[in-house]
């Protein structure tokens, strides 16, 4: 398979070719075309398979495609990450993929100053990639709304597990909207993890790497 027989915007395939990518990797070429119909997918994959180019293009087409601009304290696609390290690797991803698009975005993460990510959310971004504590906070002060949401992922759910995010990601899911897609990533998927999917998700698409 190439890029280009995913369905994914010329916009998108650009940004590939300017990338050097020459060919889907396995995930990328099962997801990418299921996520653009809108599917949920259920995603068993370790990084360096690149799982944030399978979840990130789909992403990014689908914003493209909207009118508008995201409204004041709301984003459309939000990406929760276990780890400052990893959110921002992600904020870069989609930037690199996205810039030939004119989507927002930000990324947000604990031990930082609030202040600066008070004011980015609250103008309001396309896309939010954020760890769950600050997230949490955001969302307490009253800064963000998850009303707007059209795309949620999960990503790296075992290592987020691990580092005791699960009320924070339970008060999180329970804000969404109930029309989205949902996304779910997980290296492994043990029964506690395989039960969060399962109420988080339907009718998803499995893809195991
Ligand atoms: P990830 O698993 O998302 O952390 O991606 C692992 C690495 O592979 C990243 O450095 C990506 O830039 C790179 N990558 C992702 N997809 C492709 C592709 N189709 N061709 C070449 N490199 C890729």
């Amino acid at each position: 398979t190439h890029f280009k027989d995913l369905g994914l915007d010329a916009a998108l395939l650009k940004a590939l070719e300017q990338q050097g990518y020459q060919t889907p990797t396995p995930i990328q070429s099962a997801s990418i075309p299921e996520l653009l119909k809108g599917s949920d997918l259920l995603g068993i994959a370790q990084t360096g398979t690149g799982k944030t180019a399978a979840f990130a293009l789909p992403i990014l087409d689908r914003l493209s495609k909207l009118k508008g601009r995201p409204d004041r304290g709301t984003c459309r696609a939000l990406i929760l990450s276990p780890t400052r390290e990893l959110a921002a690797q992600i904020g870069e991803s989609f930037r690199t993929y996205g810039k030939f698009l004119r989507l927002t975005q930000a990324t947000v993460f604990g031990g930082v100053s609030i202040n600066n990510q008070i004011r980015t959310v609250g103008n309001g971004v396309d896309i939010l990639i954020a760890t769950p504590g600050r997230l949490v906070d955001l969302i307490d002060r009253r800064v963000l709304s998850l009303s707007k949401i059209e795309v949620f992922v999960l990503d790296e759910v075992d290592q987020m597990l691990d580092l005791g995010f699960i009320h924070a990601i339970r008060k999180i899911t329970g804000l969404l909207p109930a029309k989205r897609q949902n996304l779910f990533f997980s290296a492994t998927m043990p029964k506690e993890i395989a039960g969060l999917a399962a109420a988080l998700l339907r009718d998803p698409v499995r893809v195991e790497i």
